[in-house]
């Protein structure tokens, strides 16, 4: 006989995404199951952990010590030739630095406080598949090797980027090749930085279709890693990662410590988040900020909407898509316009040359970004390149 819970509201992935819809729900009064296929959430992580200050503290989350590995204030642009462009954290509203995070420990932690809201949560649990009854949801799973199932009235997807939960639920979740970026990292020790409070970014032909990183966690310890879309070039991520590990001055003598690799859809959310019963979020709604690949924050943000639509929804006794698209609502009127902002800045960036990307640097190195207007930056950002600039349309 299998074993069958019966629930108001499922989340499927206990990333930060799902954890903060788990907690929002359970918050709200829903009775919430969270549940992750990992044996220990959070591990192994796929991330090189940066978050802004400022998306923590409008989700809520106060900062803690246990899941913060350093501080950031410094961001160290690097162009092709190696001209750097250095801009202050209090000055430019950079998203995805202020804290690199441990997300080993912080996933579990974020996983902790849906338990303290009311959320169960089951470990090692494997989502199968799922079918929309009249007015329900049956998830198949198997739990530590044994099938169940899980009777709910409402599904949060929060599965990530090899998503399954939003195609099982008939929503279209294709994401084209020039929209994925291969994202791979090593954590490494022996890093010589210039300055450790300084996030990294390297741009140009060491990463075609994105950039490389040096995110640092400590005096010599980072994660280095790169994301590249595959289309734009004929080798795999990791021989690229291999070459600029070895031809970087801040890593060509560090050692790897920890390998990670996964998907990162940087092409904007995907059309319809929800669906009769079922709402996705994160990176499995393709929720990362297209320009820089972080999706910590905005992954958190959809879930705490979901999470409060999905209590919500419970409270009323109607869990139809009228209702859960208010979540889609939500979500578009707090991000949707950064959003277009940044695919757009982000069809910019790859439309320059490396000796374009050179020309920006010199143009902007030594400038005191406190004094820069928007008008001064768009001056210089069209006599670099005139022509790239006519993609960029109105972002400024
Ligand atoms: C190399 C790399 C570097 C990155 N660096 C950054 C960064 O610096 N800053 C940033 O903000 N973002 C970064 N990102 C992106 C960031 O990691 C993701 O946006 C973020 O983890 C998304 O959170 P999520 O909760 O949506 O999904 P995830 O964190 O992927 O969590 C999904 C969870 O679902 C579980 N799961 C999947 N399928 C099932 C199933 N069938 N049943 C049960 N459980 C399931 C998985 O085990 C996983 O725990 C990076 C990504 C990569 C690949």
């Amino acid at each position: 006989m299998i074993k069958t819970i019966e629930t108001d509201v499922l989340v499927v992935g206990a990333g930060p995404a799902g954890s903060s819809a788990a907690k929002h729900a359970a918050r709200g009064g829903a009775e919430v199951f969270l549940m992750d296929k990992k044996s220990e959430i959070g591990t192994p992580k796929r991330c090189a952990e940066g978050v802004s200050k400022k998306g923590l503290k409008k989700l809520g989350i106060k900062p803690s010590s246990r899941w913060i590995a350093a501080e950031m204030d410094k961001i160290r642009l690097v162009s092709p030739s190696s001209i750097d462009v250095w801009l202050n954290q209090d000055n430019v509203d950079l998203p995805e630095t202020g804290y690199n995070l441990e997300r080993k420990v912080f996933d579990k932690h974020m996983a902790m406080d849906a338990a303290r809201a009311g959320s169960q949560i089951m470990i090692k649990t494997l989502a199968r598949g799922l079918i929309i009854k009249e007015d329900h949801v049956l998830v198949k799973a198997i739990h530590m090797e044994e099938q169940v199932n899980i009777k709910t009235k409402i599904v949060i997807g929060a599965d990530g980027p090899e998503s399954r939960v939003g195609r099982w639920a008939g929503l279209k979740t294709g994401i084209k090749a020039k929209n994925m970026e291969s994202g791979v990292q090593f954590e490494m020790v022996g890093v010589e930085l210039e300055d450790a409070q300084a996030t990294e970014f390297y741009f140009g032909r060491v990463a075609p279709g994105g950039y490389a990183w040096v995110f640092p966690k400590g005096e010599d310890m980072a994660n280095v890693g790169l994301g590249v879309i595959n289309t734009m070039t004929t080798r795999d991520a990791y021989e690229h990662l291999l070459d600029f590990v070895k031809n970087c001055e801040t890593t060509k003598n560090a050692v790897p410590v920890e390998f990670n690799a996964g998907g990162i859809p940087v092409g904007g959310p995907l059309e319809k988040l929800t669906t009769n019963n079922v709402m996705v979020i994160g990176d499995a709604a393709g929720q990362v900020n297209p320009f820089t690949g972080g999706g910590i924050i905005t992954g958190m943000q959809a879930g705490l909407i979901a999470g409060e639509v999905a209590a919500n929804a419970v409270k009323d006794g109607n869990w139809s898509q009228d209702v859960l698209k208010e979540y889609e609502r939500r979500w578009q009127e707090e991000n949707g316009a950064e959003f277009r902002k940044y695919l757009k800045a982000k069809e910019y960036l790859l439309s320059l040359s490396d000796e374009e990307l050179d020309s920006l640097a010199r143009a902007f190195q030594g400038n005191d970004f406190e004094r820069i207007s928007p008008t001064a930056l768009l001056k210089k950002l069209v006599k670099v390149s005139p022509k790239a600039m006519l993609k960029l349309g109105r972002i400024f």
